[in-house]
């Protein structure tokens, strides 16, 4: 397994929203996939949930 450093400014996590005609998901690097949600922001924090405890 790999080290994870916090404030290395390499996160083994990267995310990403992705817009799915109304709804929006989160994405990470790793494969995993958020649920969908009705507005982006809500998205933007699963995601930000998963790269802090995926
Ligand atoms: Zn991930």
């Amino acid at each position: 397994m790999p080290q994870q450093d916090p404030g290395a400014g390499s996160p083994a996590h990267l995310t990403t929203t992705v817009e799915r005609g109304s709804f929006a998901v989160a994405r990470c690097t790793c494969g995993w996939s958020g649920p969908a949600r009705r507005s982006r922001d809500r998205a933007r924090t699963d995601a930000r949930g998963h790269a802090e405890s995926p």
